[in-house]
């Protein structure tokens, strides 16, 4: 099933390009009905006499609108890591978190926050988890995911920590559908596309993960219990780039999706202007008159 979130918090399955809307066994919170599906770990229904409504007349929303957590894999393909003169991967830097308020629902706008930052669009699969995970063996981790689907890890290049740089809000688009793990079959051979302003940006497979899925959830759950409903961003191959005003973004992954999203600029400030530049007062250790 390609399950899809629409107006106000109505949960969908996708038949072409026609929405039918699902009933589900215990009411949403705000974490939305995707995540009441997979927490429930029951199957959603059919809504009996439910009209047939066309994708593109709804109002799609995220599918997961707020993920217990969010966690993202640096440098998942060699040759990205290559383009960033960054030669270690998840064995030296561990996953990152990003914030669960960075999502972003499909046709979303992707507010850059600086004026004079470059900002980057990162094209990822997302792996949606089904079933409480801790210390997974790779051999069945798979076993825990529920779903995929189509995922943008925006990422300022500035100095500051990844989880600073990738947590502005509408930095995580997500979406359209999230496509249940049986439909999607095997995740390391999905071919992987994103597009800016309709130019191919980026085009690889992820059999070219230095991680694949099984052996990024068995190292994340190692670390960390992983939760229903829980996202993991699985790293960008190359070609990613700096994101400007106006731009339209779409990444497309085989067997999972499509997402479309915009890009805009509207309250964009100076880096130089931010919270925190204008008091860089740094103590020296062991003052008792520290701020950090
Ligand atoms: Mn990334």
């Amino acid at each position: 099933m390609r399950l899809v979130v629409f107006d106000g918090g109505r949960l969908g399955a996708l038949d072409g390009d026609d929405v039918v809307e699902l009933s589900i066994s215990r009411p949403p919170d705000h974490r939305g009905p995707l995540h009441a599906v997979i927490a429930s770990d029951s199957p959603p229904g059919s809504v009996a006499n439910a009209p047939r409504r066309r994708l593109a007349e709804v109002g799609v929303e995220a599918p997961l609108p707020q993920p217990g957590k969010i966690l993202g894999a640096p440098v998942n393909y060699i040759d990205h890591g290559n383009e960033m003169g960054e030669h270690h991967t998840v064995a030296q830097l561990g996953v990152f978190l990003k914030a669960p308020s960075s999502v972003l629902a499909p046709g979303g706008t992707i507010r850059l926050p600086y004026t004079d930052q470059r900002t980057d669009h990162e094209a990822e699969l997302a792996v949606v988890i089904g079933r409480t995970a801790r210390n997974l063996p790779p051999e069945r981790a798979l076993e825990h995911v529920f779903g995929y689907t189509c995922a943008l890890d925006i990422t300022v290049r500035s100095g500051e920590d990844r989880s600073t740089r990738k947590s502005f809000d509408t930095f995580t688009p997500l979406g359209t559908a999230v496509t249940t793990a049986d439909e999607v079959g095997d995740p390391g051979r999905l071919r992987i596309r994103s597009w800016v302003n309709g130019a191919l940006r980026q085009d690889a497979s992820t059999k070219d993960m230095i991680y694949g899925v099984p052996e990024l959830l068995a190292y994340a759950s190692s670390v960390m219990t992983l939760w229903p409903g829980d996202v993991i961003l699985t790293g960008t191959p190359a070609g990613v780039g700096p994101l400007t005003h106006g731009d339209t973004v779409t990444v497309e992954i085989g067997h999972v999706g499509r997402l479309d999203v915009t890009v805009s600029t509207a309250g964009a400030i100076d880096y130089a202007t931010r919270p925190g530049e204008r008091n860089p007062r740094l103590v020296p250790p062991g003052s008792r008159d520290s701020t950090i």
